[in-house]
């Protein structure tokens, strides 16, 4: 008989949670979990799931249009956002069941209320039940960063964005990053006005520049408008609803919805993390060494509570990692080397790798190569917007840096050309690659 209730009470039933759960089960671990809010986590209940069933939802906005000029007759195309939101809303819930059922068919406990840490082998849940592990991992993910400005309480975050009662007729969007330029894409494509205001003069910071460049080029001329070097003042409500946007340097502006998408902070606060002497970083973040350990020895923490890089796939190889170094005898750490990302703008973006500043800065000689295209795909379409595919290589070894893509379908490309650039393919082996004729694909093998 184990001295502890569990081997391994996880706090936090998100991607990583849930994949450290489950594999460590299936190493024989008894295994409980407990989460606060909803089975699935940011990715999948508020997250990358339900934001790319928009991103293609409001794509049909400009299909339809090309369809026109591919000859379709397109008679009373109407958009409602309720039987949208409802859709993803309903999809969000069948994959919630989906990994509830994962964690049962595993034999994985459930506990649906917040726990806290109490020891280094112990927690409280809500409801006042103390519970035992002889291993705890904290994969509380991370909560968006509400910045402190007058009238907060009117502003929503990616939180709220996938409930709105309707579709916002003028959109503001405080931040440029990832979240703020794929709702850009989104609500734009719908038909809404759309203004991003940021605090520095750039959108997409760690993108190479020339993406970025042409990501801005590509939304200015779909209406998307931008103030730069002005972050918000104040959001006051007038009586009628409509919010009045005071932003630094520029007129007040009148909007029907205020994002606010200014990164994710580690959720830490309240944890008890404290009671088991667990340091945390700067920015609230858990501190661990290379096998997911915190501080004490019985506490591990994966995913974006340790802020290391905050995507899914990430966590899932860090819970993966986690439950086969601890329960499978098989100590594994991540390569974080060279991880492929994306950006579900409109065009998309994808990148691995270094960026050409990044290359410069690291390499002695760095040659550069790029194909800018129309894509075929754009041919009759009302807006002449062109990919740019770029390629960094370090010109004494031929190897390939960075690979960094702008056009439609750019991550669906990006992933498999990564596993090029991961194996240390040279631009030499791209070019002895037969083009597959006619592809956007194709540029990978022809840029100069
Ligand atoms: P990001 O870190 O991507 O971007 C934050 C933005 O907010 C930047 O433009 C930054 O400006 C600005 N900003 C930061 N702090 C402040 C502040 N205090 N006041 C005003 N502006 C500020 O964060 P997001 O919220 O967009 O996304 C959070 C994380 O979620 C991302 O880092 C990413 O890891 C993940 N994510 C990934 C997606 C994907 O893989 N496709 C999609 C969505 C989210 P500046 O750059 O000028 O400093």
């Amino acid at each position: 008989m184990s001295e502890f209730d569990y081997d391994l009470f996880t706090i936090g039933a998100g991607s990583g949670g849930v994949r450290a759960s489950r594999i460590a089960a299936a190493h024989g671990a008894k295994v409980a979990v407990a989460e606060e809010h909803r089975i699935g986590g940011t990715c999948v209940i508020r997250g990358c799931v339900p934001k790319k069933l928009l991103v293609y939802g409001s794509h049909f906005a400009h299909d339809l249009n090309d369809a026109a000029n591919f000859g379709w007759t397109i008679e009373g195309a109407r958009f409602d956002w309720v039987t949208m939101r409802d859709h993803v809303l309903a999809d969000v819930d069948r994959l919630e069941i989906a990994y509830t059922n994962t964690l049962e068919g595993h034999g994985v406990e459930r506990f649906l209320e917040r726990a806290t840490v109490t020891g280094p082998n112990s927690v409280r849940l809500a409801s006042g039940r103390e519970l035992t592990a002889k291993y705890i991992l904290v994969s509380t993910g991370a909560w968006p960063v509400m910045p402190d400005i007058d009238g907060s309480e009117h502003c929503i975050t990616s939180n709220e964005v996938f409930h709105l009662p309707e579709l916002p007729k003028r959109v503001l969007i405080q931040g440029a990053g990832y979240i703020a330029v794929e709702f850009a894409g989104i609500f734009s494509s719908l038909g809404a006005q759309v203004t991003v205001v940021n605090r520095s003069d750039v959108i997409l910071r760690g993108y190479d520049e020339s993406l970025r460049d042409r990501l801005l080029q590509a939304t200015l001329s779909k209406g998307i408008e931008y103030r730069f070097m002005s972050p918000i003042e104040k959001v006051v409500k007038q009586p009628d609803g409509v919010l009045e946007v005071t932003t630094k340097g520029h007129e007040p502006i009148h909007v029907d919805v205020v994002l606010i998408a200014t990164g994710r902070q580690a959720n830490t606060a309240g944890l008890g993390l404290e009671n088991a002497g667990i340091e945390l970083g700067s920015q609230g973040e858990i501190q661990v060494d290379e096998y997911s350990k915190s501080s004490c020895d019985s506490i591990y923490a994966v995913g974006d509570v340790t802020n290391r890089v905050q995507l899914t796939p990430v966590a899932i190889r860090e819970g993966q990692a986690f439950a086969d170094t601890v329960f499978g005898g098989t100590p594994t750490t991540i390569d974080y080397g060279t991880i492929p990302s994306a950006v579900f703008s409109q065009p998309p973006i994808a990148a691995v790798g270094l960026t050409e500043a990044e290359a410069r800065q690291q390499c002695a000689e760095v040659r550069i190569y790029s194909s800018d295209f129309r894509p075929m795909r754009n041919t009759f379409s009302d807006h002449i917007e062109r990919g740019l595919y770029k390629m960094i290589v370090d010109d004494e070894t031929g190897k390939i840096l960075g690979l960094h893509m702008i056009g439609p379908d750019a991550p669906e490309i990006l992933q498999a050309a990564a596993i090029a650039v991961k194996a240390g393919l040279t631009k030499a082996d791209f070019d002895a690659t037969v083009a597959l004729h006619p592809s956007m694909a194709e540029e990978l093998v022809l840029m100069r």
